[in-house]
């Protein structure tokens, strides 16, 4: 993994993730070239630095074009929504960018595989999670999914702030797709739609998601395995968003030093060398 200080850009300067990346960055003494906000932004003439509460401003403001906020970045780093996400990966295409870390979630299945094309031109990073915790929980399930078997019916709980918008979220579709992996499955062709209604039983094997959303929980997630005796759970808690943007910062210094191609945590965290996927 390289430790040499990088260049950075940063879409969606403003929001939640977007600052905490922004400090990250610079507290880690990497350079930031500008970030990327909605054209209708209020924020676009605030220093970027000040966006993210530090007193000393890097001279840079939000702009709503990425070619722009990326010009001479080495990695592009993007929070945002599906769209806005697409749209950048396609400007970028011929610009200094070499390796985009994406932690936005809430993707279609033909939004993913345009993500998958974009990673012809660049090493991506995706993750619906990129803290430690999470991706050691994803691990632990696909082993615990891949021992138990359909017998143990396996189900996933999350509760969000109450500003979040796709459900259910990344982390809790990464969980759902473990036990699917361990099981040897695909999460598509098991995923439960929520329970609601008069004739809403379980049926076996099917992997079942509850949603909560609820003040400004950062991130709660537990898959559980149950038989008729008893239950076993994997659960995590996210205390800080900071977690989520030290986790992509450490991505970003290792997709830095690889070629073209999509990867995940797993491959940053060395879990797919160690054979636990
Ligand atoms: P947020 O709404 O606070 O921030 C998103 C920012 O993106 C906003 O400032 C918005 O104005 C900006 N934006 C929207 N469209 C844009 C465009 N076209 N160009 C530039 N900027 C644009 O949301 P958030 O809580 O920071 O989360 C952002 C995304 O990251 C969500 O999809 C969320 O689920 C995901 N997330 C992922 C992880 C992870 O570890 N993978 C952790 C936290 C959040």
């Amino acid at each position: 993994m390289t430790q040499q200080p990088i260049t950075f850009a940063v879409a969606g300067v403003a929001g939640r993730m977007g600052r905490q990346l922004v400090n990250a960055i610079l507290e880690q003494g990497h350079t930031l070239t500008g970030g990327t906000e909605r054209p209708d932004s209020p924020h676009l003439d605030t220093d970027i630095a000040r966006l993210a509460g530090r007193s000393v401003p890097i001279g840079e403001t939000p702009s709503s074009d990425a070619v722009d906020a990326a010009s001479g970045a080495q990695v592009f780093v993007d929070f945002t929504a599906p769209q806005a996400t697409l749209s950048a990966l396609a400007s970028l295409q011929h610009t200094s960018v070499r390796a985009v870390v994406i932690g936005t979630t809430g993707f279609t299945a033909a939004e993913e595989g345009q993500v998958a094309a974009a990673a012809d031109a660049f090493a991506i990073v995706k993750a619906g999670n990129f803290s430690l915790g999470v991706n050691l929980a994803c691990a632990l399930t696909r082993i615990t999914a891949r021992r138990l078997g359909v017998d143990w019916d396996a189900e996933v709980l999350e509760t969000h702030h109450r500003r979040k918008v796709d459900a259910p979220s990344g982390t809790a579709l990464m969980l759902g797709a473990s036990v699917a992996e361990g099981r040897g499955e695909d999460l598509s062709a098991v995923r439960r739609a929520p329970y609601d209604g008069a004739s809403a039983e379980r049926r076996e094997g099917e992997i079942g998601f509850s949603v909560r959303r609820s003040g400004g929980v950062v991130g709660e997630h537990e898959v559980s395995f149950a038989s008729e005796r008893e239950v076993l759970s994997i659960s995590h808690q996210a205390l800080d968003r900071a977690v989520f943007a030290d986790g992509a910062l450490a991505a970003a210094l290792w997709a830095a030093g690889q070629p073209p191609g999509l990867y995940d945590m797993d491959d940053v965290l060395g879990f797919r060398a160690a054979g636990l996927v």
